[in-house]
């Protein structure tokens, strides 16, 4: 899967023709063979775009910072990030007339150590849903498949899940990375967010990251995508059993 140069024809062509004032993609990291995203608002740094199985994070999620918000943008979507921008489009976060959309048929992206991700494993809705051009053949929706993880905790008792996931959150930090990861965390106050909501009184403790963490989950409840996005941004490493809500928008 290398769709580098069609994307970087594209986007100097959406430049050359006015269509757009910036452009959101993928570029290399510059020290080893992962890579980052990128805004691009000059046509010179277009040569720069790749796109392969290494493009793991979830573009939609620069749609709500100040450099692209109320601009006319250009962007790559994998299926599972075409669907978070697509509830960004029903929840009237983004305006459809300002983006014009790359969507990629997506055959998976792999982790650090070459690995097919796990949501790519178990992946039932690969192709991008809303695009204004395609890249790649359409795989069509595969039948959905229960996490294997979230199927072992289902059956365990109330004590038992209460138990895993108080030592899961332990240790986390605090820190809202998964949070500001999120596309379909956009709100200008969060509730959860541990500077300014009164509720944790500016608490760090392992009760108040487990009523954080639990909080946020029910918020992406039927609106998760799966993308994973908050998992990659995590520095606790901490596991995603507790937001994968996953919705086939
Ligand atoms: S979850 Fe699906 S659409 Fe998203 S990167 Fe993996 S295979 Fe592609
Ligand atoms: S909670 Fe995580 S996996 Fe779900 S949409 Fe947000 S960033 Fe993606
Ligand atoms: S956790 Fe809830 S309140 Fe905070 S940004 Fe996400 S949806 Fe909004
Ligand atoms: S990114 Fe990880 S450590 Fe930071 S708040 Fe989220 S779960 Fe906790």
């Amino acid at each position: 899967m290398d769709y580098s140069k069609q994307i970087q024809d594209i986007a100097a062509k959406l430049f050359a023709e006015g269509k757009i004032d910036v452009f959101v993609g993928y570029r290399m990291n510059g020290f080893d063979d992962n890579q980052v995203p990128v805004v691009i608002n000059d046509p010179k740094e277009v040569p720069a775009l790749v796109f392969t199985e290494k493009s793991v994070f979830n573009l939609s999620n620069y749609l709500k910072a100040d450099h692209t918000r109320n601009k006319r943008v250009g962007l790559v979507v994998k299926g599972c990030d075409s669907r978070s921008l697509n509830l960004l489009l029903t929840e009237s976060q983004v305006k459809r007339d300002n983006l014009y959309i790359i969507g990629i048929a997506c055959e998976g992206v792999v982790d650090e150590k070459g690995q097919k991700m796990q949501n790519c494993i178990e992946c039932i809705v690969p192709d991008a849903v809303v695009y204004d051009e395609m890249l790649g053949s359409p795989r069509g929706k595969k039948d959905y498949i229960v996490n294997a993880d979230i199927a072992g905790l289902a059956v365990k008792g109330l004590v038992e899940r209460r138990e895993y996931f108080e030592e899961i959150f332990d240790n986390c930090i605090r820190c809202n990375a998964c949070r500001h990861s999120c596309p379909l965390c956009y709100c200008a106050k969060c509730c959860i967010d541990q500077e300014t909501a009164t509720i944790y009184n500016g608490s760090n403790t392992a009760s108040s990251a487990f009523h954080a963490l639990m909080t946020w989950s029910l918020h992406l409840a039927g609106r998760c995508v799966d993308c994973r996005n908050c998992e990659k941004a995590c520095p606790s490493h901490l596991p995603r059993i507790f937001c994968i809500n996953r919705t086939r928008r």
